[in-house]
């Protein structure tokens, strides 16, 4: 049987991790390689685009690692060129950028709102508008785009992260509409609760340094399985929605919460 992303070439924004372990991205970008992909591991850290591709080329698969800003737009042109240089194509587009932000309306600043929405946002634009015509020129192409439950359902004070993940929302499905009779998909994740270094790093402030187990603890029980979800988690389904047996899933906003989404819950998870 044929790798599921045999001789595909994936463009990982947000390949590294920004702590010790799995995150979303890292877990991604080595599914996608372990399916056959040959994976270009971009991040704004280039220790952690190496880290993640070194994984890679470790157990037998392609990889390179570039460092980027995607929220710049010369960087993303450069990006989108030395992945073509490198590989000579892109199949995929897997948009795994984002920060964390906690504060509500009164106490976010402006330039804290301005940054979410550039990294989160404006980032996942640039690298659709740069890519999306190779995507033309080639015949098609698949976009996946990691947003977030938050979009959804407000269980603490996030304004900037909630709206931005909203907005990925709409960016979704306005790119699945207006590319859908040319062979390109543009699909998005919507994590709930997912054990990662990300939230272990954004979670500090409410739970203090020491606080981690707390944090495992409350989230583990807000979640429907007892337990909270992992990166690999978010990468099979990312996984999937790359493929080609994803061929007739458009415009998705396709849920890796354990059923959270139904759930009545409370607390600051
Ligand atoms: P992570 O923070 O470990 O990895 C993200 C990587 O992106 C980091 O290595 C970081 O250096 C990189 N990055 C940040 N800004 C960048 C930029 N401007 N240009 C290039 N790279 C940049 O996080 P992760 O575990 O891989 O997951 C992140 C994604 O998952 C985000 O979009 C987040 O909103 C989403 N998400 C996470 C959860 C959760 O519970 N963990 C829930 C919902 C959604």
């Amino acid at each position: 049987m044929t790798a599921r992303l045999q001789d595909k070439v994936a463009l990982i924004c947000g390949a590294g991790s920004i702590g010790p372990g799995w995150g979303n991205g890292k877990a991604t970008a080595a599914t996608f390689a372990r399916a056959g992909a040959k994976v270009f591991c971009v991040d704004l850290n280039m220790d952690a685009a190496a880290e993640t591709a070194a994984i890679i080329t470790g157990e037998g698969f392609e990889a390179t690692a570039h460092a980027a800003d995607v929220s710049d737009e010369a960087a993303v042109a450069d990006m989108v060129a030395a992945c073509v240089a490198k590989y000579g194509r892109v199949d995929i587009l897997h948009n795994n950028v984002g920060i964390a932000s906690l504060g509500g309306p009164i106490d976010t600043t402006l330039a804290q709102w301005e940054r979410v929405m550039r990294v989160n946002v404006t980032s996942m634009f640039l690298t659709c508008q740069a890519v999306i015509p190779l995507f033309l020129e080639q015949g098609g192409g698949a976009i996946v785009n990691v947003s977030s439950l938050s979009a959804t359902k407000a269980a603490r004070p996030e304004l900037a992260y909630a709206t931005s993940k909203g907005a990925v929302n709409a960016l979704t499905i306005n790119i699945a509409m207006e590319f859908a009779d040319r062979n390109i998909r543009c699909n998005a994740l919507v994590p709930g609760l997912i054990n990662t270094p990300m939230v272990a790093d954004a979670m500090k402030d409410i739970y203090g340094d020491g606080g981690m187990e707390t944090m495992v603890a409350a989230r583990d029980a807000i979640s429907p399985t007892g337990r909270m979800g992992e990166g690999w988690d978010v990468a099979y389904a990312a996984l999937f929605l790359a493929s080609d047996e994803a061929r007739y899933i458009n415009g998705m906003l396709l849920n890796v919460d354990g059923g959270l989404q139904h759930k009545i819950t409370s607390g600051k998870g």
